[in-house]
């Protein structure tokens, strides 16, 4: 089908939830996408942090049909090869102590707060249940992460909401006063707010928010689906700022490209659930599990120097840009403060060969992990047209 036809059979049937862009992709390899006429473009978006090796990767797709030629699902009533194994390797690489696997962002965090309820009611019993959230965080779509999605837009429509869930800003006087009144069972943050702007946490809060939360055993919950699986330079986000948090929940990167999701337990939540108190059909899907393999395998020290390496020098560059009044975030979760609007920048970007993605008011650039040299500096190329316009 050419672009036309596409558009016109999506524009007729699916729901019209997305603002999309009027572009459909058919191929391309690593960080360079090609559209159903041909044109090539240089990917700063990596289908939102998803693809962190780009497009096309042969080992990937290699382990990924390795998988298929066995079997593709037979659902969790049996163990699963490569299940097992990418929840051993992950526990091996974070220190967690057992995983849950769902098949998205919000199912984990979906998971991880009915996991710090159930903590609390086999600990406290009856009561303890308040998630304490942040102002400008994202968490998901379903109505409980949606509940904790602390900006307004997402507060509509939908009610009654979740109770028990409250959103307060970033300091440490407001998550006090909500929890004053003994209910909390759980405070979950994002260390770099992706969807709402790309902002770093200050690194002080945090630190004084990880010993807040020990000292009363409220559980700590780090959101790292989008900060994740080396986004930030490291495997995860929190630790650029020394906390432990108690669960981390991934998404986003964690299988390269296929739906997969976890709730990764530490040590105080290893044993928080028992047979029926949670599930998912999809969820650890051997084929995503699969992948998953291939992904974090391939997440070697050596390939995060490569990361922090790149993110050194996508940044240097894009500071001297004119119209680039900051770059924020961490490694390659790069938000930038433009002074034009950011949507008609990206749509300018998209025309001449770029894609990147906004968030609120600023631009966001998350580029797939492997990008080389040549592809960045052509993406900059192209970014640095668009804003001198
Ligand atoms: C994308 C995102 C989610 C939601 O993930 P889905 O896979 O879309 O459900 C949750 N939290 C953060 C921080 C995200 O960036």
């Amino acid at each position: 089908m050419n672009f036309q036809e596409i558009k016109r059979l999506d524009e007729k049937y699916y729901a019209e939830t997305f603002s999309r862009f009027p572009v459909a992709f058919v191929g391309g390899k690593g960080a360079t996408l090609v559209d159903t006429e041909g044109k090539e473009y240089v990917d700063f978006g990596a289908g939102i942090a998803v693809n962190i090796f780009g497009v096309n990767d042969e080992e990937w797709k290699q382990a990924v049909i390795t998988q298929l030629n066995g079997v593709q699902h037979l659902s969790n009533l049996y163990y699963c090869e490569s299940q097992a194994k990418l929840a051993e390797l992950l526990c091996k690489k974070t220190g967690a102590k057992r995983v849950f696997f769902g098949n998205s962002g919000a199912e984990a965090n979906e998971c991880a707060m009915k996991a710090a309820r159930k903590y609390s009611y086999d600990k406290y019993g009856e009561g303890r249940y308040k998630i304490i959230a942040l102002n400008n965080s994202f968490h998901g779509r379903t109505l409980f992460t949606l509940s904790a999605t602390g900006q307004d837009i997402f507060h509509q429509y939908y009610m009654p909401f979740v109770a028990g869930v409250e959103c307060v800003d970033a300091n440490m006087k407001s998550v006090t006063d909500a929890a004053a009144d003994g209910t909390a069972c759980a405070v979950m943050i994002e260390c770099v707010q992706g969807e709402s702007g790309v902002t770093v946490l200050d690194a002080e809060f945090l630190q004084m928010l990880g010993k807040f939360c020990s000292e009363r055993d409220i559980l700590l919950i780090v959101d790292e689906v989008q900060t994740g699986y080396g986004r930030t330079g490291k495997m995860f986000s929190y630790e650029h700022f020394g906390i432990s948090p108690d669960i981390v929940t991934v998404a986003k990167g964690i299988a390269g490209g296929l739906p997969l999701g976890a709730c990764l337990f530490y040590k105080k939540t290893e044993r928080v659930f028992s047979a029926g108190d949670h599930g998912s059909t999809f969820g650890g899907n051997p084929v995503c599990c699969a992948a998953g393999v291939n992904v974090i395998e391939r997440l070697t020290d050596e390939f995060m120097l490569e990361v922090q390496g790149k993110a050194e020098y996508l940044r240097a560059k894009l500071r001297i840009i004119d119209g680039v009044n900051a770059v924020t975030g961490l490694g390659m979760m790069i938000g930038l403060d433009i002074d034009k609007n950011v949507k008609e920048v990206a749509a300018a970007c998209l025309k001449k060969g770029l894609l990147v993605l906004t968030a609120h008011k600023r631009l966001r650039l998350l580029p797939p992990l492997t990008i080389t040299k040549t592809e960045m500096d052509e993406g900059l190329t192209i970014l640095r047209e668009v804003l001198n316009a």
